[in-house]
């Protein structure tokens, strides 16, 4: 027999006013009650690009001010790398067949998602690399992470952007910069776990790269992207976020045939989170 609350449940499905999770606790987010929370750096002269991108943020002025016909009026224009300050990566970033960010189903860029802190590991440890005991430790406390979720890492780093050396681990630019990026990251091992073990949507994390500064072979990049699930970076205001039951929106600008570009993410919780 059906109670009154799963009536009005429908009722609110129905009106796609709630959120459905996946999770063991059949967690939902009504919208239309939610605290809404931008995740998002805003994009500035200061925007962080990976060290050998010759050209940064752009935001020139085309029109500023009083029109002759005495109303005000501004435009601009805008340029931009694709990856840098918050952004996408669409798997074909890394995967020759992946989707482009046109592609990438909306579905896959929306849904519940798990918060993994992992900032009392990267303090003392800039080269920090998120194991599949992070994972499994988190599991414990919290229990599985649902398939399909997605799963955002917080590893403290977002309080040091803009500031290239302390985010970067140097502020040189160009590629002898390249080798003396010390920022953490997570393993291949951890990636194949996920992949292998949850399926999640997509992977977000608060530095400059799902994989770790010190790099060469961007197996995080090509585990990930490579089966699709796209990768969300320099994210911030993770610590806002409850450890489950936030249901995020990732907006990119929709690039016809583009590896990335800047994205707008945010996250709705409960009012009492
Ligand atoms: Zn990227």
């Amino acid at each position: 027999m059906r109670t009154y609350t799963s009536l009005l449940f429908t009722l609110l499905l129905s009106l796609g006013l709630v959120a459905c999770s996946p999770s063991k606790n059949n967690q939902t987010i009504d919208l239309t009650k939610a605290k809404w929370l931008d995740l998002s750096h805003s994009y500035n002269e200061s925007t962080l690009y990976w060290p050998n991108n010759v050209k940064g943020f752009e935001h020139t002025e085309e029109f500023k001010g009083q029109t002759p016909g005495n109303f005000f009026y501004s435009s601009y224009t805008i340029s931009t790398p694709e990856h840098g300050g918050t952004h996408l990566d669409a798997p074909i970033h890394f995967a020759e067949k992946g989707w482009t960010v046109d592609q990438v189903p909306l579905d896959s860029l929306t849904g519940y998602a798990v918060v993994i802190n992992v900032s009392a590991k990267t303090q003392n440890n800039p080269d920090y690399l998120i194991s599949p005991q992070d994972l499994i430790d988190w599991e414990k406390a919290n229990g599985a992470i649902p398939k399909g979720s997605i799963v955002l890492f917080n590893t403290g780093y977002a309080k040091h952007y803009p500031k290239r050396k302390e985010y970067f681990g140097t502020d040189k630019k160009g590629l002898e910069a390249i080798p003396e990026l010390h920022f953490p990251g997570i393993s291949a091992q951890a990636s194949n776990w996920l992949v292998e073990n949850r399926l999640p949507k997509a992977v977000g994390i608060d530095t400059a790269s799902i994989d770790y500064g010190q790099s060469k072979d961007f197996q995080t990049h090509r585990i990930l992207l490579g089966n699709n699930i796209s990768g969300f970076e320099n994210l911030t205001n993770l610590d806002a976020l409850p450890l489950t039951g936030a249901y995020i929106v990732a907006l990119p600008m929709k690039i016809a045939g583009g590896s990335g570009g800047p994205l707008r993410i945010v996250a709705a919780v409960r009012q009492s989170d």
